[in-house]
């Protein structure tokens, strides 16, 4: 909120945020229309801060739009309310469980996801529902009723923001609890790049990943716009670079070697691109280098996670042109944060070069897990260490290497699924006497979701198909099994647990 009223003065008709192809709204226009939904949502709602933070309200946001997504986190902003984006990939029961969790009192929703919050038609919201997009309740008519003036309260420090779920190892999604302290001290972090205001930053991450919202306030914070892309098309993508609309670009390393191997791809140049800024893994140097000569721009890594509230590290620029054994790592932490490997076991912090948890200290990190303290307490030491649940170590100059996961985290087309939660679902089939889930390479997703099953003894022969529709039913289409194999019995250490290294062999063997 105060972000956006600094730039509304000053910089009124710059564009702020739009949409490939779609809208766009200048900073006046964002907060004229954040205000008018501050103001509708107050007066029809009844919505405003709570006395006591633990009652704040909670809006919630379901759809494409990051548009309309900023008009409403900012609105929330304005109200003391907290931001929920609802993640429209999932299932109507992962969807319900979040809702509820969450308690949210008012939800803006794309008329497409209303069945999957369960409703067939708009009015069956009745007044908790909002909906943008179609007919008959017609968002702009609901928007163009309301005054765009008024008081509007200040932030908090400790206020939650923003509330963003994950999937984890616990098997039921967990809502990220974020302050407008996290978020700010994230946004005072050094960063390896330039960026001014006018800039305009593509952000390809759908609304309902911090790293898709982030760059939203990001950009607030610094007056720049975000231009966002839902589908990422290599030739579209190249022709919005080729057309100088973009200064700087988020994308994950498997995307920009489809840009790169793209045949058009040095046919065109490049000039405004300036930097690609990329996470989720190490590039390869031969598709660093390639990047570097095709769109003569900066890359920078970034290594966080949602309870980090952002980036914990970044390899710069200087970093990826000095190229070598260096364009592995993740680069160093950041101005903000501490970082450090620790023996999860013992707690002792572990010299240069050794293998362990990587653990963070910062005012970033989250406030809590909505409703589950016990979540909370898992992680958060009373030291303010958080485990990050990742495994590195660092060289002498202090460059983190990541080299595996400590947590059970398969990495699909940049959906992150936790085992343990299809597991579950596969278990609730009564045709399932055991189940394990693996990560397998896969060439276009880079690992897909495979589950291995033993079958219960009496009931009739449950097969492949019966087990894809059980799960889609039930769970996001990205965290379905692709194949199940079926097999008498999964291999156990003594001491029960299934050795999901022996199943994962065969099919990554010569690859890792
Ligand atoms: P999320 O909370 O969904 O953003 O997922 C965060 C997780 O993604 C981290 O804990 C890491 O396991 C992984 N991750 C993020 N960035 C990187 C990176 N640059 N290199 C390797 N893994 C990463």
């Amino acid at each position: 909120g105060t972000m956006l009223q600094h730039w509304a003065r000053e910089r009124p008709n710059s564009t702020a945020i739009a949409v490939e192809g779609a809208q766009s709204r200048t900073f006046a226009e964002w907060l004229q229309r954040s205000s008018a939904i501050a103001n509708g949502l107050r007066a029809r709602l009844g919505i405003r801060a709570a006395d006591d933070r633990r009652a704040q309200p909670v809006i919630g946001f379901i759809g494409k739009n990051a548009v309309t997504w900023g008009e409403v986190m900012a609105a929330a902003s304005l109200t003391g309310a907290c931001a929920v984006p609802l993640n429209w990939r999932l299932s109507r029961r992962e969807t319900a469980q979040i809702v509820e969790d969450s308690g949210v009192a008012a939800v803006v929703a794309e008329a497409e996801f209303l069945p999957l919050l369960g409703y067939a038609v708009p009015e069956d919201g009745r007044d908790r529902l909002i909906v943008y997009g179609s007919e008959p309740q017609d968002f702009e008519n609901w928007l163009a009723d309301q005054t765009a003036s008024g008081d509007f309260a200040s932030p908090e420090r400790e206020d939650i923001a923003l509330m963003v779920y994950t999937s984890g190892t616990s098997g039921r999604p967990k809502g990220v609890e974020l302050s407008n302290r996290s978020i700010s001290v994230n946004l005072s972090s050094e960063v390896p790049w330039d960026i001014r205001p006018g800039d305009v930053v593509m952000v390809p991450a759908p609304n309902f990943h911090l790293s898709g919202t982030g760059w939203i306030f990001y950009c607030l914070a610094v007056g720049a716009a975000s231009l966002h892309v839902l589908e990422i098309v290599p030739e579209k993508v190249l022709d919005i670079f080729a057309s100088g609309g973009v200064h700087h670009a988020l994308t994950v390393p498997a995307v920009v070697h489809a840009l790169v191997q793209h045949p058009t791809a040095r046919e065109r140049t490049y000039p405004e691109l300036r930097t690609l800024i990329y996470g989720g893994s190490p590039m390869s140097p031969t598709i660093a280098d390639a990047a570097a000569e095709t769109f003569g721009c900066d890359l920078v890594q970034s290594y966080g996670m949602t309870e980090t509230c952002g980036p914990i590290t970044f390899l710069g620029p200087e970093d990826h042109r000095r190229g070598g054994a260096r364009l592995a790592s993740a680069g160093r932490a950041t101005s903000v944060v501490e970082m450090g490997i620790f023996d999860p076991m013992t707690a002792q912090r572990l010299p240069d070069g050794e293998v362990g948890e990587v653990w963070t200290r910062s005012a970033m990190l989250l406030s809590g897990y909505r409703n589950q303290p016990e979540e909370l307490a898992a992680v958060l030491r009373p030291d303010g260490w958080f485990r990050t649940g990742d495994v590195g170590y660092l060289d002498g100059d202090d460059y983190l290497f990541l080299c595996d996961r400590a947590k059970d985290m398969i990495v699909s087309g940049g959906e992150n699924v936790y085992p343990i939660e299809v597991e579950n679902v596969l278990m609730e089939h009564p045709g399932v006497a055991e189940a394990a889930v693996i990560g397998v390479p896969d060439e276009r997703w880079g690992e897909t979701v495979k589950a291995v099953v033993v079958r219960a003894d009496r009931a009739p022969e449950v097969t492949e198909e019966e087990l894809a529709v059980f799960c889609r039913e039930r769970l996001a289409h990205y965290k379905c099994p692709t194949s199940v194999d079926f097999t008498a019995g999964l291999p156990r250490n003594p001491s029960g647990k299934i050795l999901k290294k022996d199943l994962r062999r065969p099919f990554w063997e010569g690859r890792e």
